[in-house]
């Protein structure tokens, strides 16, 4: 099956929507920013923001998604579709080959967030992909009708601090 990706865009006005939801587009200035930001000044409570919103947002347009395709019906051909939808994003490459519906480990060896971090700010000293880690969790409980929180996410390594990939670890929260 071929998604028309362009078609899946529509603009209104100044208005951008991905599959009928509203979307915001922005650089790695302000994400890393905002991260940093929130990382600064609020700590691991911060780190939390942002993994949730990413959660709420991925499982919210992933569900939408696949409303909108109800042939693609396997977990494989979900997990093939989050995959494409992270890259046509822009957010990066992202490898569901060791995943389940009890979890299991997701590898991204390039994204967005790692180029933007380091290009801005340089190493990192621990891992930094929150915005990952929560899309991760919210795109998988989409994919195995789960509520949002059913899956827990950590980086186990990260290329923000030089791994030579970002490897996520899931597992039922
Ligand atoms: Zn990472």
């Amino acid at each position: 099956m071929t998604i028309d990706w362009p078609e899946k865009f529509a603009r209104k006005g100044h208005e951008l929507f991905l599959s009928g939801l509203p979307i915001a587009l922005h650089c790695h200035h302000y994400n890393m920013n905002l991260q940093k930001t929130l990382e600064t000044s609020l700590g691991s409570e911060g780190v939390l923001l942002l993994y949730t919103a990413a959660e709420e947002s991925s499982h919210a347009g992933f569900t939408s998604f696949l409303e909108h395709h109800p042939k693609i019906v396997t977990a494989k051909s979900k997990l093939e579709l989050a995959s494409t939808s992270y890259q046509y994003c822009g957010l990066g490459i992202i490898n569901f080959t060791k995943i389940g519906p009890e979890g299991g480990i997701v590898t991204s060896p390039h994204s967005h967030h790692v180029t933007g971090w380091l290009a801005k700010f340089g190493k990192r000293q621990n891992v930094g992909c929150f915005f990952t880690g929560g899309w991760v969790a919210g795109v998988l409980a989409a994919i195995y009708n789960k509520h949002i929180g059913y899956f827990s996410v950590d980086e186990l390594e990260c290329k923000m601090s030089l791994s030579k990939e970002c490897v996520f670890e899931v597992k039922i929260a």
